[in-house]
């Protein structure tokens, strides 16, 4: 094959976002798009997305997108940027009937129209109630979305290098004019000029020790561009979804709660009536985390060493959790010997989703700094990339959503960049940056494992930076990965072949976890004061005053430098948080 590629737009991921972008880039007439995946696309982790997607359909009961937009604000705790949701609330509900249209399976109401479920968060009349906002295709909906899109993009004449793992982007005069990828099959780098590329690249989840997210979800071009001088926004903001099975993280779909489910401690009390009174399990992710700890630190946890939830089903009918819940039903039958029919699942919170990353407009174009200053050719879209939509804390559902609004907005501005504008030189020399990094773990000295590193990067993240913070964890935990680093500069590959060389790739994406871990540490130390996901037990009150602000982390040398952007506000302005 040959080791050179030009396309007028290149997509990196074929998750969801990746394959959003890339039909609507192909759409745009004499336009050329490839996707560059390391994954075959439909292992890609939208693939495992469970409860659904939300939008205000009104399907169920009466809904509107303004009540999304609002609670989407809310749920982030008021650093959300409030021009993105509110223009957010609205395409998402367009693309969910485009979606409809490209074929996709929805669960239906019995008068055909797409079925809606509660979750967490969402509400009507700014909070009154829990609302049926959640669009859902049994609890397989990310599985759905993925096939649909791929099938598009198929006919779409998108072409697709899979498992060419991306290890560069390439930035000449200030521009992104392609990226350097590895070729898993024959150990060959290929270059790709592009006149627009596109991140859609997913989640870094892997840095936690009880994760929900795949292997493969290890933060490869947030590093990537954090190491070409782009800084991370808000990387402090991670989520820790509260029903990953329990010791092992598989997740639990918050449909199961949104179809009745309760959560209990081990006195059976449903102690969410505690923590918000008018919601209860279905409050945002972040409080419910956080209470699930509180039960458990102060002794009310389940099992026999008390640190475990219960998830309660046993009261819905056996027949709505077979059918609209049949894989978590399954996964807890196979992972656990639980029954959620007749029996209680022992649960814990899991390391989720990342609401920073790679920062953008409202229009997906990669930004460099504050003044919002933007890398011409450059897109992001999905997990790997922040909006800011999320804010502090993401509500369930709105990284569906999210998906397909900012994939379909990243294809169609790629695509009218690219036919404007003519290809750029490429940078010289433009593999070295690649070449260096494999040869490094080619030819390190082998005398740290990278198995080893990434099991204690796992478990000093967990320990140090999840749930809950101090000054003095976090403080442990840039010395920890300073060792780390340290260690990771004596690796070595015990594999040398050139096919499948999977050593290598892993060798490789610990390096980027390490850097993804890097700048979430800083910013969290940096940030004194609780607010969304990021709980300091040393500053518990949200400090609009000082921190309304977006956190922008920079790689600095052996470093990081930390500068900020201002929050975007509307018509809300920031409350306490309430539910
Ligand atoms: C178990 C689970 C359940 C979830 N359920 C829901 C839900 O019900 N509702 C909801 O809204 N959200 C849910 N989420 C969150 C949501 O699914 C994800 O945030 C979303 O699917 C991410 O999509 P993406 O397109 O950004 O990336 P992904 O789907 O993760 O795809 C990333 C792509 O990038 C490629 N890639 C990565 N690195 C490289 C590289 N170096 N070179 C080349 N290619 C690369 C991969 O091959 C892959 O194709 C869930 C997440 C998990 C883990």
């Amino acid at each position: 094959m040959a080791r050179a590629h030009k396309y007028d737009v290149i997509v990196v991921g074929a998750g969801g976002a990746g394959l959003m972008a890339a039909r609507y880039a192909a759409q745009h007439p004499g336009v050329s798009v490839a996707v560059i995946s390391k994954l075959y696309p439909t292992r890609s982790h939208t693939g495992a997305a469970q409860g659904g997607v939300g939008a205000a359909l009104g399907n169920v009961s009466e809904d509107h997108p303004e009540w999304h937009a609002f609670d989407t604000i809310k749920g982030g705790d008021y650093l959300t940027d409030q021009d993105v949701a509110e223009m957010f609330a609205h395409e998402v509900v367009e693309a969910v009937y485009e979606l409809e249209h490209m074929g996709l399976p929805f669960s239906r109401t019995p008068d055909g129209k797409i079925a809606q479920r509660k979750f967490g968060g969402h509400t009507r009349e700014f909070g009154k109630s829990a609302v049926e906002r959640a669009c859902y295709a049994a609890d397989r909906t990310g599985h759905m979305i993925l096939q649909t899109l791929y099938q598009q993009s198929i006919k779409d004449n998108v072409v697709f290098f899979n498992e060419f793992h991306v290890l560069d982007i390439l930035i000449e005069g200030g521009e992104c004019v392609g990226v350097v990828a590895y070729e898993l099959a024959t150990g060959q780098l290929h270059t790709f000029h592009a006149k627009a590329t596109v991140i859609a690249s997913g989640g870094n989840g892997r840095m936690f020790k009880v994760t929900s997210n795949a292997h493969a979800l290890t933060g490869d071009l947030m590093s990537v561009v954090y190491r070409r001088g782009i800084p991370l926004e808000d990387p402090e903001f991670y989520q820790f979804h509260p029903t990953g099975l329990y010791k092992i993280g598989v997740l639990l779909t918050e449909g199961a709660r949104g179809e009745g489910g309760i959560l209990r401690n081990k006195d059976g009390e449903r102690f969410m009536e505690r923590y918000a009174p008018t919601i209860k399990d279905l409050a945002p992710r972040d409080m419910v985390s956080r209470a699930m700890y509180m039960e458990i630190r102060e002794g009310r946890g389940a099992g026999p060493d008390n640190d475990y939830i219960h998830l309660d089903l046993t009261h819905i009918d056996a027949h709505i959790i077979e059918t609209r819940l049949p894989d978590i039903t399954e996964f807890a039958r196979i992972y656990l010997g639980v029954d959620p029919v007749k029996e209680l699942v022992p649960i814990q919170p899991t390391a989720h989703y990342a609401m920073g990353g790679i920062p953008t407009t409202i229009n997906t174009e990669v930004i460099r700094d504050g003044d919002n200053t933007i890398v011409p050719g450059l897109y992001a879209a999905g997990e790997v990339a922040c909006a800011s939509l999320h804010g502090a804390n993401r509500l369930g559902t709105n990284s569906l959503g999210d998906l397909i609004v900012f994939g379909r907005r990243a294809g169609i501005y790629a695509a009218r960049y690219a036919a404007e504008t003519s290809y750029k030189d490429l940078p010289r020399d433009e593999q070295d940056f690649s070449r260096a990094l494999i040869d490094r773990a080619l030819n390190g000295p082998g005398w740290e494992r990278v198995s080893r590193i990434r099991q204690d990067l796992q478990e000093s993240m967990q320990d140090n930076a999840s749930v809950f913070r101090t000054e003095e964890t976090l403080t442990k935990q840039v010395e920890v990965l300073k060792e780390l680093k340290e260690r990771y500069q004596k690796i070595g590959v015990e594999d040398q072949g050139e096919q499948y060389n999977t050593e290598l790739m892993e060798a490789l994406e610990l390096g980027f976890l390490l850097d993804n871990a890097e700048a979430l540490v800083h910013a969290a130390l940096n940030r004194k004061e609780s607010r969304g996901a990021h709980s300091r037990e040393d500053f518990k009150e949200r400090d609009d005053e000082a921190w309304l602000k977006h956190t922008l982390v920079y790689k600095d040398g052996e470093g990081v430098r930390i500068d900020y952007k201002p929050v975007t506000l509307g018509k809300y302005e920031p409350k306490p948080r309430v539910y």
